[in-house]
């Protein structure tokens, strides 16, 4: 973990820090993120090494950020309240499909159970399973390839989190939830709207609209 943090004099590493804790009170816990594990976990990860290092100034702003091939890694706000609505809780197995920066992933390893995350692009699965192993995370399992066209079929998940948005709900995704799991995924071409899937205990699936938002396409391998 070191290795990271030596390039930067503790000077640098100070002012992240403050950035950080003011992302949290202003952008998160100032709107209405209230889950004391995400805002921990928020206030602790150096969001800064997930994106270019010219960028690294601007890691803590309240907005996307552009980490090459057209993507972004989302907006500190975005990432915490999808967390938030997955209900995270140690052990749980959980699902992310766009991996990009891994920032998102590096949230969902410190608070669920194995996280198994797809990224479409390779090099960008490549950058950031080099980050997320000198960060020291052991229950990431990375794949790369269309996050709708996983190779085990029968795998289940209490939680799935998608970060491109498809034209309409993936039926293969909801499959996938474990009774009792939840899905929080955009969905929409021209207007995107962040959905919550929940499948039932006893099967039965519900879907609530949270509010719109603004994601890159999902692409498809055909
Ligand atoms: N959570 C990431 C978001 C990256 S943007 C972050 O905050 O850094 C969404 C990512 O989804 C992009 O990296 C894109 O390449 C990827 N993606 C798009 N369609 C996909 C698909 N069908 N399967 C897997 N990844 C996909």
């Amino acid at each position: 973990m070191m290795s990271l943090f030596s390039k930067q004099s503790s000077n640098t590493e100070d002012e992240f820090r403050h950035a950080r804790r003011l992302m949290v009170e202003r952008q998160l816990a100032g709107r209405d993120i209230t889950n004391p594990d995400v805002l921990e976990v928020m206030r602790r990860l150096p969001r800064h090494l997930f994106v270019p290092s010219d960028l690294q100034l601007e890691a803590y702003e309240d907005c996307p950020l552009p980490i090459g091939y057209g993507q972004t890694i989302s907006q500190p706000y975005i990432v915490a309240s999808m967390t938030e609505m997955l209900r995270p809780h140690e052990g749980m197995p959980v699902l992310e499909i766009g991996t990009g920066s891994g920032y998102q992933t590096a949230v969902l390893a410190e608070l669920c159970g194995q996280v198994v995350t797809v990224e479409i692009v390779a090099e960008l699965s490549t950058q950031a399973q080099r980050v997320l192993k000198e960060l020291g995370y052991a229950n990431i399992t990375f794949h790369i390839g269309d996050g709708l066209m996983l190779p085990e079929a029968d795998e289940r998940f209490d939680g799935i989190i998608v970060t491109a948005a498809p034209e309409t709900v993936p039926p293969e995704l909801i499959e996938r939830l474990k009774p009792g799991g939840r899905l929080v995924m955009p969905v929409g071409r021209v207007s995107q709207d962040l959905l919550l899937i929940t499948r039932e205990v006893g099967g039965k699936v519900t879907t609530q609209s949270l509010y719109p938002v603004r994601f890159v396409p999902m692409q498809r391998n055909r």
